[in-house]
C-alpha cells in the first residue's frame, strides 16, 4: 500500500521537473499545492484518492486526479518517469545542494548553460554566480558550500575540509592540558588526496578529562562509540573522527600502526619478523621482551631502516629504498619562492595586481606569477589583447616600484579545440610565461585529447601545463588522456607541468612525480588562487608533492626568481 507521504512527494518533484523545464507557473503551482494538500490531509491514502475521485477535493483536477489515482493504485507514475528521462541528469545533482530550488537550477541552466555539479562548482570557483541575477557572492559561497556536501558521497572527503577540522580538533585538545602528546595519525598524516575519516593519536594521563573534552567539542554532532581511551565521534560536516588514547611506551609503535598505510604496516611487520622482531599494534618486542623506541624513527632504526616520511608509507617500495639510503628532503612550504598560478580582477580574480603583489612581498616571496585568462575564456572575463597590454603596463610600473620584488607576466591560455594557444604569436611573445590549460571540450576520445594536448606543448610559447587531467576530486574523473605520452612530450619539449594545488584538484596526481622527475620534467606547485586567501592552498599542494616524493629541487617555484627568470626565456629563444 501506497503512503501518502510517496504520493506528496511524487507531486513535489513533478513541480520541480516542470519548473527547470520552463512550464508555465500556473501548472508548476498546481502541483506544488497538490501535494501540500495530500500532505496536509487527515485521510489517509486510500481516502484521498477516493475524495479526489469524487471531485471533492478543491485543487486536485482531473490531470492531478488521475496521477494520484495511477501512482495510488500501480506503484508508479509514467508521467513522473518520462519528465525525468527528459532532462540531463547532472540537473538532480543540483538539486540535492542545499539552497538550490527548481527556479535557481533553471536560472543557472539558462543563464549559465549548467547541467552538472562539476560545472557548478567550476562555475562558483570563477566567480561567476556573483553578478547573476537572483544569486551573488554570498549564495555562491553558499552553493559551494552546500556542494561540499553533496559529494561527500562515498563516505570520502577531500584534505579540505578534513584537515583544517582535525587540525581544530588537536588544537583544541592541545588546549585542555589533558593531553601529553597528540596528532594526526591515519591518511590525513600521509596526505593521501581524499579520505574517509580523522584519526587522532594521544598519550595522557588522563585520558577520562581528554575523551570528555573530545566528545564535548562543538563541532561534533553525535558521539558514535565512547570508552575510557577511545571514542568515536560525527562532526557537523559529517566526517567521523577517532580519538585514541595510549600510554608513553607505546607511542611510536601506535604512531606507526595507525599512521599506516594498512600494506606498509603489513611489510613492516614481515620485515620485522624475518629479523627476529615482533611489531604489534602499540609493541616492538624481540622474543618476547619489550624493545622500548621513542621516536619511529628509532622504530625504523630497530629494523634496520633509515626513517620513511609518513607522506611515503603506501606499501609501495619505501621499505627497500628505506634499506639501502636515507630519503632526500622532501619539499616544505618554506621551501617556496613564489607561487605561479594567480588570478587577479583581469579575469575572474577578487584582487587588484598591486594587492596580490603587495601580500606576496610582505610574505617574503620573491615572486608572484600573475596568470589571468586568456580570450576565448568569455566565462571568465578572459583578456583581449588590449588587456593584455594595460595589464603588462601596470605589472612594469609595479616592478619598478616594488623591486627586487618581481612579477612575471603570465597567462593561463586556454587550449583551443585543435591543440593551439589562445592568442596571435606576437601577443605570447609578449608574456614571460605561459600556461596552458585545457577548459573545454572534456569528452574527446583519449587519442584526440592527447594530441591536442601535446600540441600545445609543442608550442614553443608555452612554458607550463596546467591541471593536466582536469579532475575534480569526488565530482569530475579527469579528462580521457595519455599521461605517460604527455609527460614525454612535455620533457622533450621542456615544458614544466602543474602540481595543481587547489584541493579539489591536486592534479598532476602524486603517482605520477616519480615519472615526471625521472624525465626531469620541473613541476611547479600551483594555487590557481583566485583571491589572496587561495594562495594558501600551496600547502596541500606541498603535501601531495611530498607524497609524490619531490625535493625542492624538482619544484619550480622553488627555484629564486633569477633562475627562475632564466628558465622562462630559455624557451622563448
Ligand atoms: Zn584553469
Ligand atoms: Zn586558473
Amino acid at each position: 500500500m501506497i503512503d501518502k507521504s510517496v504520493i506528496a512527494d511524487a507531486l513535489d518533484e513533478i513541480a520541480a521537473l516542470l519548473e527547470l523545464k520552463g512550464e508555465n507557473d500556473f501548472k508548476v503551482r498546481a502541483y506544488a499545492n497538490a501535494a501540500r494538500l495530500v500532505r496536509g490531509s487527515e485521510l489517509d491514502a486510500a481516502g484521498f484518492v477516493r475524495e479526489a475521485q469524487a471531485g471533492r477535493i478543491k485543487g486536485i483536477g482531473a490531470a492531478l486526479r488521475e496521477k494520484i489515482t495511477t501512482l495510488f493504485e500501480t506503484g508508479a507514475l509514467p508521467y513522473l518517469e518520462e519528465l525525468r528521462a527528459e532532462l540531463p541528469a547532472g540537473l538532480f545533482d543540483m538539486l540535492r545542494v542545499p539552497g538550490l530550488g527548481a527556479k535557481k537550477v533553471r536560472a543557472l541552466r539558462e543563464q549559465l548553460g549548467i547541467e552538472e555539479l562539476s560545472d557548478l562548482e567550476d562555475a562558483c570557483r570563477q566567480n561567476r554566480l556573483v553578478n547573476l541575477k537572483g544569486f551573488g557572492a554570498k549564495s555562491q559561497e553558499k552553493i559551494l558550500a552546500g556542494i561540499r556536501q553533496v559529494v561527500a558521497y562515498g563516505g570520502r572527503f577531500r584534505l579540505a575540509p578534513a584537515l583544517p577540522e582535525a587540525e581544530a580538533l588537536v588544537a583544541a585538545l592541545r588546549a585542555t592540558g589533558a593531553a601529553g602528546r597528540i596528532e594526526i595519525v591515519g591518511s590525513l598524516r600521509r596526505w593521501v588526496e581524499t579520505v574517509h575519516n580523522i584519526n587522532l593519536l594521544a598519550v595522557s594521563s588522563k585520558p577520562r578529562e581528554l575523551i570528555d573534552a573530545f566528545c564535548d567539542q562543538p563541532t561534533v554532532q553525535k558521539i558514535d562509540k565512547r570508552s575510557t581511551k577511545f571514542a568515536r565521534v560525527t562532526l557537523a560536516g559529517g566526517i567521523a573522527a577517532d580519538l585514541r588514547v595510549v600510554s608513553e611506551d607505546e607511542w611510536a609503535p601506535a604512531l606507526v600502526h595507525f599512521t599506516g598505510s594498512a600494506t606498509h604496516v603489513e611489510r613492516l611487520t614481515a620485515l620485522a619478523k624475518k629479523r627476529g622482531f615482533e611489531l604489534g599494534e602499540r609493541s616492538l618486542s624481540r622474543r618476547g621482551k619489550p624493545v622500548v623506541v621513542e621516536s619511529e624513527a628509532d622504530l625504523y632504526r630497530a629494523l634496520g631502516l633509515h626513517d620513511v616520511p609518513p607522506e611515503l608509507r603506501e606499501g609501495l617500495d619505501e621499505i627497500d629504498l628505506a634499506a639501502e639510503r636515507e630519503f632526500p628532503p622532501l619539499v616544505t612550504l618554506q621551501d617556496l619562492r613564489g607561487v605561479l598560478h594567480v588570478h587577479s580582477t583581469y579575469s575572474d580574480g577578487v584582487d587588484t595586481i598591486r594587492h596580490l603583489a603587495e601580500s606576496f612581498r610582505a610574505r617574503g616571496y620573491q615572486y608572484l606569477g600573475l596568470t589571468d585568462h586568456s580570450q576565448s575564456a568569455a566565462y571568465a572575463g578572459g583578456m583581449k589583447p588590449d588587456d593584455v597590454r594595460r595589464q603588462h603596463a601596470e605589472i612594469d610600473a609595479l616592478n619598478r616600484e616594488l623591486s627586487p620584488f618581481r612579477i612575471f607576466k603570465g597567462v593561463e591560455s586556454d587550449i583551443l579545440f585543435d591543440g593551439s594557444l589562445d592568442y596571435d604569436d606576437e601577443v605570447l611573445a609578449s608574456f614571460d610565461f605561459v600556461i596552458a590549460s585545457v577548459h573545454s571540450r572534456f569528452n574527446l576520445s583519449e587519442e584526440e585529447m592527447t594530441r591536442r594536448v601535446v600540441r600545445a606543448l609543442a608550442n614553443p610559447h608555452t612554458s607550463i601545463l596546467g591541471h593536466p587531467t582536469g579532475r575534480l576530486l569526488l565530482t569530475r574523473e579527469g579528462f580521457q588522456i595519455d599521461l605517460d605520452a604527455v609527460l614525454e612530450a612535455a620533457a622533450k619539449y621542456g615544458v614544466a607541468v602543474e602540481l595543481n594545488a587547489h584541493p579539489h584538484r591536486l592534479d598532476l596526481d602524486w603517482r605520477r612525480h616519480r615519472r615526471a622527475k625521472e624525465l626531469g620534467i620541473p613541476i611547479p606547485i600551483s594555487p590557481d588562487a583566485h583571491e589572496l586567501a587561495g594562495v594558501e592552498d600551496v600547502r596541500y599542494g606541498v603535501g601531495v608533492a611530498r607524497k609524490g616524493g619531490l625535493t625542492p629541487h624538482d619544484v619550480l617555484n622553488c627555484w629564486d626568481v633569477k633562475q627562475l627568470a632564466q628558465w622562462f626565456a630559455r624557451r622563448k629563444k
